[in-house]
């Protein structure tokens, strides 16, 4: 027998998540990571509201949620002169998945938390300080690279990268902004993208005391010495100077966007930064990431439990895939938008929004091709997480299983392995025309009556 039913290489956030949700599964999974400590360096600092109707599935929702700044306001892309572009909208209180649509963190005390909870879970174990090099000499069922950018699985599957164009060095530096500085006070709690040829910028309030900047590198630019402080202060002067804010962490990243074909081989599979990279301008690189752990996990309990067949693995990264591409294609859209340097190509760029500001949301894509979504939408969408009579929310009542929702008279069909929730749901049901839906564990609509 082998020793594990899932190995997992890297607990980073996607690794830890998906750790939980197979933990909670019951499956035997141990999980390999490199370094002994968090990363540290300033990465994520923004989820959304289904993340977060991930992380409830995983029973961690109320912990994170103390963790984190829930936000009704949006983002807004604003030129030197003040004159807003483009604005992706708020949503107002509980969103369609029931939490807020926007969340600000710390990724070193998501992870933590993430890493705290597997804990819970005896069938569970965590090697730190572990790196594997050789995939073939592990004894497991199955395999998951959740090893980041520059993923070991990756080489081992053999996937093939495709360049989706955009590539660009920016400084990102965590600030801890003094409470009592009137500048500090007069900082908006919205993200701006400051869409400035001079030097373009992503402005972050992540919580309490710390916000983030982004910093576009200009030519010319001495990496080495971007935050000495008579170099760092002037590039701050229109928000902050040394008196309002101390630097507490900087880094200096290339930003990519890029996408791999070939998720799987075999007992092989990839999840995270291992198989897509966005530029971090919608803040939905590790969101992606969040989406295919909770789309395999449910996927690799039904093979390794033998309720499922293993080609079920196969409609892993067609359903995921160009959902993942929806994100990243309009993150470099909005990034051809933020990083124009050409004062006069901006001036003509800023002449188009002169009419007003175009406003979009995140988008809501649907799956790709896979397990019964081969129907238009609303089959392959994501379906709402609505409260129900007695207060709690939906997935509470449902669990990590397949759920019927909708007119009680229909729901009287066989479908054992299902719950079956009459009357919720309702509403949306009647919006769309529907009576029922048949939803996946992690609630993607599989069929609809
Ligand atoms: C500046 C910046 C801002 C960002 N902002 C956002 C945002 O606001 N919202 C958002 O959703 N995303 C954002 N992202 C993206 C997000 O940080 C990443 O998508 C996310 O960290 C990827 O998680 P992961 O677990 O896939 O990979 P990683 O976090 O890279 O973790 C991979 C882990 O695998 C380990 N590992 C690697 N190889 C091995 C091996 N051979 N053996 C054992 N262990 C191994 C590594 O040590 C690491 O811990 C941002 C990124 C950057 C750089």
């Amino acid at each position: 027998m082998k020793t594990a039913d899932v190995v997992l290489l890297g607990c980073g956030p996607v690794g830890a998540l998906l750790a939980n949700l197979l933990g909670q599964a019951g499956l035997r999974v141990e999980v390999f990571e490199r370094d002994r400590e968090i990363y540290a360096l300033p990465r994520a600092v923004h989820f959304d509201g289904e993340v977060m109707r991930i992380f409830q599935a995983i029973g961690l929702a109320e912990r994170i949620a103390q963790a984190a700044r829930p936000s009704s306001q949006g983002m807004r892309f604003v030129n030197a002169t003040g004159q807003t572009l483009m604005v992706r909208r708020g949503i107002d209180g509980p969103g369609p998945h029931g939490w807020a649509g926007n969340w600000y963190f710390h990724q070193p005390e998501l992870e933590a938390i993430l890493r705290d909870g597997l804990a819970r879970f005896p069938n569970v174990t965590v090697h730190l300080g572990h790196e594997i090099a050789d995939v073939d000499a592990i004894d497991a069922h199955f395999v998951v690279g959740c090893d980041g950018a520059r993923s070991t699985v990756r080489r081992a599957i053999g996937s093939q990268q495709r360049d989706l164009g955009l590539h660009q060095p920016w400084l990102v530096v965590d600030l801890l902004c003094d409470p009592d500085s009137a500048r500090v006070r007069a900082l908006p709690d919205y993200t701006i993208q400051l869409c400035d040829p001079a030097r373009p910028m992503t402005v972050v309030h992540v919580g309490g005391r710390r916000r983030r900047w982004e910093i576009m590198l200009m030519p010319g630019d001495d990496t080495a010495r971007l935050t000495e402080p008579e170099i760092f202060w002037p590039m701050m002067a229109r928000w902050l100077g040394p008196h309002d804010a101390v630097l507490e962490r900087a880094a200096v990243y290339t930003f990519h966007s890029v996408v791999q074909e070939g998720w799987r081989r075999g007992r092989l599979l990839l999840a995270g930064d291992a198989c897509h990279q966005t530029p971090p301008f919608l803040g939905q690189g590790m969101c992606a990431g969040m989406r295919d752990a909770s789309n395999l996990a449910w996927k690799l309990a039904a093979v390794v439990r033998g309720e499922s067949p293993d080609t079920l693995l196969d409609t892993y990264e067609s359903e995921r895939l160009p959902h993942v591409r929806t994100f990243i294609d309009l993150a470099v859209k909005l990034g051809a938008v933020l990083q124009e340097t050409d004062p006069t190509a901006a001036a003509e760029r800023d002449r188009r929004f002169a009419a007003g500001a175009t406003l979009f949301d995140f988008p809501q894509p649907q799956l790709g091709p896979g397990d019964r979504i081969d129907a238009p939408p609303p089959v392959g969408m994501i379906f709402p997480q609505p409260r129900l009579v007695d207060g709690r929310l939906m997935d509470e009542a449902i669990g990590q299983r397949f759920a019927i929702v909708g007119d009680p008279a229909l729901l009287a069909a066989e479908r054992p392995d299902a719950v079956r929730l009459p009357g919720v749901g309702a509403d949306w049901l009647a919006a769309h025309g529907l009576r029922a839906a048949l939803l996946r564990p992690d609630r993607y609509i599989a069929d609809i009556a």
